[in-house]
Formats: structure tokens, sequence, C-alpha cells
């Protein structure tokens, strides 16, 4: 009992359900077939007992007339990887896993596949506190590279192996979801693997977890000590406090490795016959992810894990737990780019692991503004609009009049190109914007306590505002909700500055509906500078001055206007900007200024 914390979720006590999962899986990777045992001891932290338990089986996507299939046959904008391709599969390239076996503390349970979603009916309820053993024995098949994971990717990687085991969904505050597998993917629980894998000898396998038997293996892991006549290899991982297990394996990869300072051991596996000058900036890329990795240790959170790995494979960049697959044949600007995403997401995502399907801008367009700094720095690009790209693919967005809410869940946008450019490019100007409203030590402060109070839990948009709430003292709920739960726009204007004995009387106007703090600027004639910073009533107090900046009175955001005097005739003003650095996403910076004559 007690009072409840003041960041909880729903004014509950913050609870999280936790799994230890060990599997034993043989891979063949002649006919892509896979399969073997998992055990799974799921413990049930909810305050409620639970009578049934759902598992994602996400290869089963990849197959004719499958849910991800008909969606991307249906949506005006496919995604160009996936088209129509799940349609063609022949029956020897159809992704699946079937469930051969399930027992629930050693007595079988009914259960039934629906889609890429199985479904068990419990034999006993878990109750509250309680934990039961799931035992499962399961066979796969690896589909081509259709989407994130496959065999033969397009750049020839053998074995992209995500979202390959059946994995327990997650049950939360909200309840379950067992959101079948249509276009996102992450929601899962918190917890450890111990996972065996074996595959012919010859392949070289990097992914989530610490290799327990490097000596054994090899491959640029450890020195090799034990002959074996056999043709395969056991390899044996552990990861703690993770909510995925990704790896891939290819006879043909590079490995190298790279000590971050005070940082975690950097693992890069790529293809050895990948062209020379590919190659040349898998090489180069090196250096920088030890950068990207301080980079987010220092400004948000120490990485917590001893090892991470950049590994090629997939179909684009995609982040999982320890690691990330990434295609190979890039620009170096572009390598260094999609890595710094990527690593970015080990914040947002793989230790903030807030809901990916209902809250997609939460990790991505968090990833997306923090990796733009970082990149901006490796790469020496120097510019006073870091965002500008987010800012114009936003802006583009709001005026097609195909936006939808940022709140909508992300398989339910009308169209891609709706869902990126809200996620990832809106979703950054969350963080842009936010900057701009709380001040610049206030931001990363935030930053901070969002990792120390979220790391290794599932927030909610909530608990990050809360954050930058308790970080600044100011009330913030209309930002968020505006923001991400609506498609208000920001538009203020400078509307006249009359002259009223010796003195001018500037008026701006709000436009839009969606409330923000004004900055102003007033350049005089003969080249002086006065800069003047009108709160938002609603905010309940106001941001840092900066330099001589000058408070003036709230602005309460039901008046449409809003007027301060300054003690200079207008005939001595050149020019009155507001947002005169670019800060906010006002829809009409065409109004921001008045030249006077
Ligand atoms: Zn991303």
């Amino acid at each position: 009992m007690g009072l409840a914390p003041l960041e909880s979720q729903n004014n509950f006590e913050y609870w999280q359900q936790h799994v230890d999962y060990t599997m034993d899986v043989k891979m063949d990777v002649n006919t892509f077939n896979y399969g073997g045992s998992q055990k799974l001891i799921y413990t049930n932290n909810a305050p409620e007992d639970l009578e049934r338990v759902f598992y994602h089986l996400f290869y089963n996507a990849f197959q004719p007339g499958s849910e991800m299939d008909v969606r991307s046959s249906t949506i005006a904008d496919a995604d160009p990887r996936v088209g129509n391709r799940i349609s063609k599969l022949q029956k020897e390239d159809f992704g699946f896993i079937n469930v051969a076996s399930l027992t629930q503390n050693k007595k079988p349970v009914s259960y039934v596949v629906v889609g890429t979603v199985l479904e068990v009916e419990l034999n006993e309820p878990i109750k509250s506190g309680e934990s039961a053993v799931f035992e499962m024995v399961f066979e796969g098949q690896v589909p081509p590279v259709i989407r994130r994971a496959g065999k033969n990717s397009k750049e020839g990687v053998a074995l992209s192996m995500a979202q390959w085991y059946p994995k327990i969904a997650e049950y939360d505050f909200e309840g379950w979801h067992a959101d079948p597998y249509i276009g996102r993917e992450f929601h899962g629980v918190w917890g450890n693997f111990d996972v065996k894998l074996t595959l012919d000898k010859n392949y070289t396998v990097g992914g989530t977890g610490y290799l327990q038997n490097p000596n054994e293996i090899g491959h640029g892991y450890g020195i090799k000590d034990t002959k074996s006549d056999s043709d395969l290899l056991t390899w044996h991982f552990v990861a703690p406090n993770v909510h995925d297990f990704t790896w891939a394996a290819d006879p043909n990869f590079v490995h190298d490795t790279l000590q971050v300072p005070n940082g975690p051991m950097l693992h890069f596996l790529y293809k050895k016959s990948l062209k020379r000058k590919y190659k040349k900036h898998w090489k180069g890329l090196q250096q920088p992810t030890s950068e990207i990795m301080q980079y987010y240790s220092n400004n948000v959170g120490k990485y917590p894990y001893k090892q991470y790995s950049v590994i090629q494979g997939g179909d684009g960049g995609m982040e999982y737990g320890m690691c990330t697959l990434i295609t190979g044949e890039r620009s170096f600007e572009s390598l260094v780019g999609v890595t710094a995403h990527e690593i970015g997401h080990t914040w947002f995502q793989f230790l903030m692991a807030s809901n990916e399907s209902k809250h997609p801008w939460l990790d991505e367009g968090f990833a997306e503004y923090t990796c733009t700094l970082i990149e901006n720095t490796i790469l020496g690009i120097e510019t006073s609009e870091p965002m500008k790209r987010n800012f114009d693919r936003y802006f583009r967005l709001a005026q097609s009049g195909k936006e939808q809410p940022m709140s909508t869940h992300a398989d339910r946008f009308v169209y891609n190109a709706a869902y990126g450019i809200s996620t990832y490019s809106k979703g950054a100007l969350v963080l842009a914007q936010l900057r701009y409203i709380i001040g610049e030590e206030n931001f990363w402060k935030t930053l901070k306590k969002y990792h120390d109070k979220w790391a290794f839990k599932h927030p909610t948009p909530n608990d990050f505002i809360r954050c930058a709430e308790t970080a600044s003292g100011l009330e913030l709920d209309w930002f968020l909700t505006d923001w991400t739960q609506t498609t208000n726009t920001i538009d203020y204007s400078v509307k006249n500055a009359v002259a009223a004995a010796g003195q001018t009387i500037v008026t701006l106007e709000r436009i839009g509906l969606m409330p923000m703090p004004v900055e102003v600027q007033i350049v005089t004639k003969d080249g002086g500078l006065k800069e003047y910073y009108i709160p938002l009533q609603m905010m309940r107090g106001e941001r840092p001055l900066r330099g001589s900046e000058i408070l003036l009175k709230d602005w309460a955001w039901a008046y449409p206007e809003y007027s301060f005097s300054i003690d200079v005739d207008p005939s001595q003003i050149d020019s009155i900007t507001v947002d005169v650095n670019k800060s906010t996403a006002d829809i009409n910076r065409e109004n921001n200024q008045l030249k006077l004559l």
C-alpha cells in the first residue's frame, strides 16, 4: 500500500511480466528448415490471473494470403520490398513456424494457430505473482528476405534470423498485445535468453547475447582449442535482460572487433565478397560506431551490455537487442547514418521499450532526432538547421491532407508514407520542439531522467512527458496531446507594429490551433538586436532565459492576438520576427517576419 508513484501508468503501481527462455535449435543451411525445443518460464506479475496466453509466430506472415500479404497488396503505397512478393511465394519458400507440441507445467495444453498468432487455452490459470513453465517443440522454415528477416538477402547474406522463434506476446497494464504481424512488431516481454544454435561449422554467427563457448567456436570470438570431426558447431549464447533475441549467419562473414573506451566490445560482421569500396566503408565505420556508442552513453544513459554487433543482413536497417542488421552496400555517409540510427534504438526501444505498434514515434522519432545530431558531428556537417529535412517532410505531410494523428496504431495508417513521415519526422520534431519549449539544459536532463526511470521497462508517451515535466517544472500535457493525438498545426505571425507616443506596439497572431510559447526577435535599423520570450500561459512557468532575452507576460492560448510595447519608435525598427531560429514546426513561415520600411 501507499501512495502510487507520480509517474506510474494509469495511477497504478508499475509492473511487468518476466520471461526466461531456454532454446536449443538446429538449422539446416541447405533446406533453411530449423527446429528444436523451447522452455519458457513465464512469470505473471500482473495483479490478475491469466487464463490464456498468446505467442507470435512471425514467419507465418510469409505465406500467400497472410495479413501482411493482403495488406501489402491492398494499400495504395506498398513497401516496395514487400509489394506482392508474398503472394508469389512457392511452397518451398514459405515462411512458417509450426508448433509440434506444447505443455504447461508438463501437461499438454490446447492451442490453435490463427495466422501469425498462437492462442493457448491454459489448463490452469497462472495466478498473479506465480510462474508457469511452457515447453514447446517447434519447427520452422526461413522465407526469403522480404521484410526484415529471412534467407539469402539481396546482398547474399545467408541467414537474417529476426523474429524467428515462438515469442510470447506482452501483457501489460493495457492487457494482451497479441498483434498480428502485418508491419510493425516490437512489444516484447523483458527477460533472459539461453540459446543454443547448431549449424554448419563454416558459418559465422553474430547477434544478441554473449557467446559462452568462444574457444569451441573460434570464428573471431576466441582461439579455437577444441577439435571436432563434426560438420556442425553448436553456438551457446546467453542474453540477460533483453526483450528479443536475433542472430544472423553466413559462411562468408569477415569478423572485426573494436573495444569502445569504457564501453562494450563492438563486433562487425560483413561479407568478404563485398566490393572493395564497400569493404573500405565497413572498416571506416568502426571508429565512428565507437563514437556513436559514447555519444548515447554520455547523453542518455550508459550502455549496459558488454557487447554490440553491427551485422550485414536484412533489408535496410533494423534494431535488435545488442545488435543491428543493416544492408552493407552503401555510401560511407549512409552506412554511418543507418548505424547511428539503429544504435540510437538501443536506447529508444531496447532499453526504453515502448510499444512500437501503438507509439512508433516514441522510438523511431527519438532515434531519428538523436542520430541526426551525432551523425552530423561525425561527418563534420555544420548546420544551424539540423532537423530541416524532418521539418520539410512534416510540412509536406501536414499540407497533403493525408496526415493522421501520430497516436494512430502503426498498422492503421491509410498510407505507408504518412506512417513513415509521421513516425520518423514528426516524431523527431517532438524532441526538437521540446528542446525549444523547455530549454537546452532541461532537455538533456529529460533524456537522462527518461533513461534512469524507464530503462528495462515499457514507458508510454505520458511517462516520457512526465520526465520532461519534472525536469523543467513546466506543465506540458498540452504539447503531448496536440502534437501526438491531433493533426493541429502551429502558425504564429507578426500581424503589425504601430506607433504610440514614441513607442511601438507589436501585435502577434496565433493562426494555428496548436499552442506554443513564442520567441520574438526585433532588429533595429542601427543593427541592434532585442530578443523577447512569451511563455504560453498553460505551461505555468517559463524556460530559463537566454543571455539578454526579455521575459514578457504569458500568452493565454484562447486569445488569437497578443500585443506588447517596446521602447523604440517604429521608424527605428528594421524587422520583427517570431521563431527566428526555425525551432518550431510553424506551418507558414512566410508570415513570421514583418519588415518595416
Ligand atoms: Zn528506426
